[in-house]
């Protein structure tokens, strides 16, 4: 199947998926930001609870101890391995520091040496040093309504963020594996979905009057749009179907009626033409000119008649196994002279399962075309082969060709290449579609090569 953007199926699924990427992305993305949020205010409410009462905390322990004691007890027990609290006097001397930041993690790359040097300036924030992420809270310390110095209080939370950041990874790649898989699981149900009306649209285009009255849609678990649709096709076709054969029986029944007269008409022209000896000689080229005008009109009526007949199935077929040799030997022979139409068997024993009657008048036509069409000095050639399954009859002339425009409509009724020339020919246009719904009723096939001013070549092909 090609791609095609325009597509009905490619806009859907292209629509659910963006409408996925953007759900699933925004609520993984919304998360993350949250979880961060939540992660950082945890934090940062945890250090100004213990800065708010650190002050209280030393004053009931200084009743009992000396002051800096009391503040490294204090420090002591509100240190963590990730908290490191110091106090600094306004002289910018460190009167107590926690034993925290003697350990091993916070000396590293002297991160216990660049936050002592922090600056009373930043009271609350999230800060990163030193490739580590901290929270930072600095506050006046009071004990007994007496400033002591700064209160420094630094929460490392570089583990933290870290397994914050593998679930951040996770959860990322979770959403991507679901919007891969809500896409392809998308693409199956809106395929699923409009493949009713696929299939509507390959119906709609092989319908042709043949099988207008048999083509019927049904779809019983189709959504209730299509199902509405198919019926409303249903029924469009039903008046097509009826229109088509009222305009067939309309046609037969004109082509009936008018060919009875006509032919008594033509016959009575044709005697009087032969008796009267007595007619002038205007009174007998008007006379004649009637009578071929007659004749004429009398095939015309005959071609239509045989067309609607075969396009409504009014024609049986007696197929039978016919030896094209002979049909093809007999025909021309009885009908060309040879010095116009040859024929060549490339294939002996050429047998093709045929209606005889039929066959011999789709080959009369062709030939009839074919001697027509070509000037009286070259050679028509009726050739005979088989193809594998197929006996191939193949009418080739050298006359004045097909333009390519024109080969795919010298089959509908009524048409001629050339107008003029073809009424001066006495066709009617109807000559080849006989001869396709004949060819085709036989479950044969028809083709056409031409090169204009070359000649043509239409080739029959009937099951052997
Ligand atoms: P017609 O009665 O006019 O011959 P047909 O249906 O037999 O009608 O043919 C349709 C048109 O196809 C003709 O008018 C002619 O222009 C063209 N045609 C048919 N056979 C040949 C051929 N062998 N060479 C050139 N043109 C042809």
């Amino acid at each position: 199947m090609k791609f095609d953007p325009g597509c009905i199926q490619f806009r859907l699924t292209a629509g659910m998926v963006l409408a996925s990427i953007l759900g699933f992305g925004g609520m993984t993305a919304w998360s993350n930001f949250r979880m961060q949020q939540i992660l950082i205010q945890g934090h940062k409410k945890h250090a100004v609870d213990v800065a708010e009462r650190f002050g209280q905390d030393v004053a009931w322990m200084d009743e009992t101890l000396p002051s800096t004691m009391a503040l490294e007890k204090v420090i002591n027990y509100r240190s963590t391995p990730d908290t490191a609290i110091w106090i600094r006097s306004s002289d910018g001397d460190i009167i107590a520091q926690s034993d925290t930041l003697e350990m091993g993690s916070w000396q590293k790359d002297g991160l216990a040496e660049s936050v002592l040097t922090l600056s009373p300036n930043q009271t609350l924030a999230s800060v990163s040093i030193q490739g580590r992420q901290l929270i930072v809270c600095i506050s006046p310390l009071e004990v007994n309504d007496t400033v002591l110095g700064d209160l420094f209080i630094i929460d490392d939370i570089t583990q933290n963020q870290r397994s914050f950041s593998t679930v951040t990874k996770d959860l990322t790649l979770a959403s991507i594996f679901v919007i891969g898989l809500s896409a392809i699981v998308i693409a199956i149900y809106v395929r699923q979905s409009i493949k009713p009306i696929c299939k509507m649209n390959e119906l709609a285009a092989n319908v042709s009057p043949d099988n207008l009255a048999d083509t019927h849609l049904e779809f019983d678990r189709a959504p209730t749009e299509v199902r509405d649709l198919a019926q409303a096709f249903n029924m469009m076709l039903g008046r097509l179907s009826g229109a088509w054969e009222q305009q067939r029986r309309f046609v037969s029944d004109v082509s009936h009626e008018l060919r009875t007269p006509l032919t008594l008409v033509h016959g009575y022209l044709q005697s009087t033409l032969r008796r009267c000896n007595t007619l002038t000689e205007p009174q007998r080229e008007g006379l004649e000119i009637a009578a071929s005008e007659a004749d004429r009109t009398i095939r015309l009526l005959q071609d239509l008649l045989d067309l609607a007949r075969a396009d409504g199935g009014h024609i049986r077929f007696h197929i039978e196994r016919v030896s094209l040799k002979d049909m093809v030997l007999d025909t021309v022979e009885a009908g060309y002279p040879s010095s116009r139409v040859k024929v060549d068997i490339q294939s002996p024993g050429v047998d093709a399962r045929a209606d005889r009657n039929r066959l011999k008048q789709v080959l009369i036509n062709l030939i009839d075309n074919a001697v027509k069409y070509s000037e009286d000095n070259t050679v028509v050639t009726v050739r005979l082969k088989q193809e594998g399954e197929w006996a191939m009859i193949q009418i080739c002339d050298r006359g004045r060709g097909i333009p390519r425009t024109a080969i795919t409509q010298i089959f509908e009724p009524f048409y001629r290449v050339d107008e003029d020339r073809s009424r001066v020919t006495g066709g009617t246009g109807l000559g080849l579609s006989i001869v396709k719904t004949l060819v085709e009723g036989m479950r044969g096939k028809i083709k056409v090569q031409s090169n204009p001013g070359d000649g043509s070549i239409f080739t029959v092909s009937l099951p052997s």
